[in-house]
């Protein structure tokens, strides 16, 4: 009998922890080989099943990391640029499937994400549903088929807490505009606008953020030209979609050659 596949939980108290935490013990074949939260955390100590609103589990939340990572097969992160630079640094030692979906991460966080990569299986992607890989992939499709005639602009909305904006997706997706139309984003972003900003540049991927209440995350790619609009969206309507997401990466992981990987990898969507 193969033994169970063991997946740790770092940031295991925040919102998608606790997510990542009950779809791997959902998953077949599967454990929880435990968890961790920032020292200090209230939910240090505590036991992870109780953390999931479920039973006694025997493991309790920790707050070291190179414990954690000795521990287990594969381990899943949504935490926060820093602490995801240090993750991944124990994930090469460790030789784990890592599992990384924080986003915000700025050229020099990604310097690390891509170094584990040299050494281990690492799935990286900031949406981890999907139906956010399969609007990626749409996006492309749509982008290249449509010339700068169609202006593109992508409009978000998330929760109250998110730290990060545009969010990740937005960024995933309008990099997908970009490579459809056969440009660079970062020659064509406009990730706000503000005051006398003079009429719309063709060419521009424009992006607005919207931030309220509990919403996990809501994204549409708007065409617009004279005439019409073609509107491509997704709405997510819990986190699980992405935990979901998460452990099947962890899972897909198993015994690959190390390598960075995207979601898109996993769901067999890349071309
Ligand atoms: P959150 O604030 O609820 O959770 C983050 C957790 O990480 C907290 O519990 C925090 O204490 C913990 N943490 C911080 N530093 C730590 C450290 N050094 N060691 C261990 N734990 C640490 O945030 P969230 O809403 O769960 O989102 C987390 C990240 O995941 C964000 O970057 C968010 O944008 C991203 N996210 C990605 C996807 C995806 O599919 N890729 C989906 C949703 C959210």
């Amino acid at each position: 009998m193969t033994p169970p596949y063991r997946i740790a939980v770092v940031g295991c108290a925040g919102r998608m922890g606790r997510m990542n935490l009950a779809a791997i013990h959902a998953a077949e074949g599967c454990v929880i080989a435990g968890g961790t939260d920032q020292p200090g955390s209230a939910a240090v100590g505590s036991d992870i099943g109780l953390l999931i609103g479920g039973k006694t589990l025997g493991v309790t939340v920790g707050d070291d990391p190179v414990a954690l990572f000795a521990e287990a097969d594969a381990v899943i992160d949504f935490t926060t640029p820093a602490a995801s630079r240090r993750h991944a640094e124990l994930a090469a030692q460790a030789e784990v499937v890592y599992v990384v979906g924080t986003t915000g991460l700025s050229d020099q966080d990604q310097v690390f994400i891509d170094k584990a990569a040299i050494q281990t299986v690492v799935v990286q992607a900031a949406n981890m549903s999907l139906g956010v890989n399969l609007l990626q992939v749409v996006t492309e499709q749509v982008a290249r088929a449509l010339d700068a005639d169609y202006d593109i602009e992508i409009v978000e909305m998330h929760h109250r807490h998110k730290v990060d904006a545009p969010s990740g997706t937005a960024l995933m997706l309008g990099e997908a505009a970009a490579k459809g139309r056969g440009v660079k984003l970062a020659d064509v972003a406009r990730k706000s606008r503000e005051g006398q900003v003079g009429a719309r540049p063709r060419g521009e991927i424009g992006f607005a953020t919207l931030r309220g209440g509990d919403v996990p995350g809501e994204h549409s790619v708007i065409f617009a030209t004279e005439g019409e609009r073609v509107v491509l969206s997704h709405k997510a309507g819990t986190r699980e979609i992405f935990a979901k997401g998460a452990v099947k990466a962890a899972v897909w992981g198993r015994g690959k050659p190390a390598g960075l990987y995207s979601m898109r990898d996993v769901l067999g969507l890349t071309d």
